[in-house]
């Protein structure tokens, strides 16, 4: 490819909206364009990151036998209602009207379409193992879609779907998708953990996340640096004894900071014995009127970690405190808006992330926890948003330190980003769907299936995460959109850089390489920072003084500086 025919448009400030680096770096190198809140276009130069991305994927499902079809983005809701999902699903699901008003469903994912190509195309054991998989774009209404292609709302999946005739052979069709996966995250290029998820009502341990390793990610992830077992935060919590953790005992008594009460300030005015193993405290004040009738009840829920010092949590100047009392779970889900019964599956001793009202909130400066990095709850939501499930806060049971479950040492905690998911799904949906085939009796079993996703989209931006410097992305070479770029310098005012500039192009594109030439005419700096900034991981720069003396200069995208290379050598170094 050269420059001047494809469409290279970078930026010196990313806009103010892009909060992590990934989405900084996609945007200046101008590799996606918002379109709108969590909807993108990919750019050229994107487009080529995703569909290298996609090639590697579907290299590897074909691999191991899957096969590759594509289903509809736009579904009808009548499928969605036999497994119940159209009205289970929440807001996350977007569902349209046709002309006819009839309703159909954006696909988040394709278990019913996938489901009822089964029942009609597989009727014996014979027809099995069978595994579908599409490279699709997505849909998902997400609560608060962000960080670029990380959390889009319009995403591209690549989702696979097994079908066996029994758990033996489900188990073995997850285990080869397990196995797929490594292959392809080893690819990629990315340090990454499979961690064991929560597989939910179905139960087992057939469930992991692909979780690529980084600072920014949103998951925590725990992991044993002694032993195999690593697993995702919720599932780690699952497996944590319950009570108070031995640290409690150290909790040391601090003064409370001037002009603010602390949590033991309440207890203590409240008469309330505040037990260490308290996770959560729900208070309520009543403004009552001169009739002593009440006029307005106020909710607040006060966050507070099992093993936490009470005297480090702030909860601000409370006034009216002659007032406060308990608050009822009804009372305090019809304060927030949310739905009876919301909270309670939190049961509020589950740490929630706070949602206070404006009007109610007297506190400022909201950090909460148990006053040690990463514990802290910040950046509370102000709004009058409901409560979900994904804002289960940072308030954790495991902590690292703790023993880990398999008894081969203690626990470590880091951050990730789900880029995949292998998950047993048992009969949950070909059950709910009538989805049998004839076994070897000639009775009629039903389908035992599997689902494996990756996020095609998700995944770029989880690389640049975990490769990139001050001056911009570095691709991994399996992700880059061009693996070597060369960049003539001056060319115009000489023949014979330009001439070799040709040759090499032609050369390496006739070795396969995905070679972009630099023929824009741009300065060398403006030249260099842009490629740096796009992330190309090998340069070669043709100019002049070096081709005097036989050579071409090399630069590596971490290299601080780049090294003579004789230009006889520079295709076979570059192989
Ligand atoms: P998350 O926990 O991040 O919301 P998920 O568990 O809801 O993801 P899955 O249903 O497991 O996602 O979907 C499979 C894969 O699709 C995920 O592992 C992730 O890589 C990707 N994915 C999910 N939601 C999004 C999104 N909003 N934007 C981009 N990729 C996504
Ligand atoms: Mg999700
Ligand atoms: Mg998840
Ligand atoms: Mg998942």
């Amino acid at each position: 490819m050269k420059a001047s025919q494809f469409f290279i448009s970078t930026l010196k400030e990313a806009p103010a909206d892009a909060e992590v680096v990934s989405h900084k770096l996609m945007m200046r190198a101008g590799m996606i364009k918002k379109l709108g809140a969590g909807i993108y276009t990919l750019m050229p130069m994107g487009l080529r990151v995703v569909q290298k991305v996609e090639a590697i994927v579907r290299e590897e499902m074909n691999r191991a036998g899957a096969v590759e079809l594509c289903m509809p983005v736009v579904q009808p809701a009548e499928l969605w209602q036999e497994t119940g999902r159209f009205d289970k699903m929440g807001p996350e699901l977007l569902r349209i009207q046709d002309r006819h008003a009839h309703d159909f469903v954006i696909q988040p994912t394709s278990e019913e379409v996938v489901t009822d190509i089964a029942r009609q195309e597989i009727r014996s054991y014979k027809q099995l193992p069978k595994n579908f998989y599409q490279i699709q774009t997505k849909f998902r209404d997400e609560r608060r879609p962000r960080f670029g292609l990380m959390r889009g709302r319009e995403f591209i999946m690549k989702d696979a779907y097994s079908f066996d005739r029994d758990q033996v052979s489900a188990k073995a069709s997850y285990q080869i998708m397990a196995k797929a996966y490594r292959r392809i995250f080893d690819r990629f290029g990315l340090t990454y953990r499979a961690v064991a998820a929560d597989s939910g009502a179905i139960g087992g341990d057939l469930s992991e996340e692909f979780q690529v390793i980084a600072a920014t990610g949103e998951d925590a992830i725990v992991y044993c640096p002694g032993s195999n077992y690593a697993a995702n935060m919720e599932k780690a919590e699952a497996l944590a004894p319950a009570g108070p953790r031995p640290a409690a005992s150290q909790a040391m008594a601090k003064t409370p900071t001037p002009g603010q009460s602390t949590c033991a300030d309440v207890a203590e005015l409240l008469g309330l014995p505040l037990a260490q193993t308290v996770k959560s405290l729900v208070l309520a004040t009543d403004t009552l009127n001169e009739q002593g009738e009440v006029v307005k009840t106020q909710v607040w829920l006060l966050l507070l970690r099992g093993d936490h010092d009470m005297n480090e949590v702030k909860v601000g100047k409370l006034p009216g405190l002659g007032a406060f009392r308990f608050a009822t779970v009804p009372e305090i889900e019809d304060h927030f808006g949310c739905k009876p019964g919301y909270l309670g599956p939190l049961n509020l001793l589950k740490p929630v992330k706070l949602v206070v009202d404006r009007e109610v909130a007297v506190m400022n400066d909201w950090v909460c926890g148990a006053n040690e990095v990463d514990f802290h709850l910040t950046g509370v939501n102000w709004g009058r948003d409901l409560p979900e499930p994904d804002m289960v806060a940072d308030l954790r049971n495991v902590v690292a330190g703790d023993a880990s479950p398999d008894g081969q040492g203690v626990l470590a905690i880091e951050r990730g980003i789900e880029v995949g998911h292998v998950f047993y799904l048992g009969t949950k949906y070909s059950e709910a769907m009538k989805a049998t085939f004839l076994d070897q009796n000639g009775k009629p079993q039903f389908m035992e299936m599997g689902c494996y996703g990756i996020g095609i989209t998700r995944l770029p931006a989880a690389a640049i995460e975990q490769n990139h410097d001050e001056r911009g992305i570095i691709w991994p070479d399996a992700l880059a959109p061009f693996t070597v770029v060369l960049c003539p310098i001056n060319a115009e005012r000489s023949p014979e850089v330009k001439a070799t500039a040709e040759a090499l192009y032609a050369e390496l594109l006739a070795a396969g390489v995905d070679v972009m030439l630099d023929d824009r005419g741009e300065r060398p700096g403006a030249m260099f920072a842009d490629w740096e900034l796009i992330g190309v991981p090998h340069r070669v720069n043709i100019g002049d003084r070096a081709l005097k003396e036989g050579n071409v200069e090399y630069q590596y995208r971490r290299d601080a500086a780049a090294s003579a290379v004789p230009v006889a050598d520079i295709v076979a170094q570059l192989l």
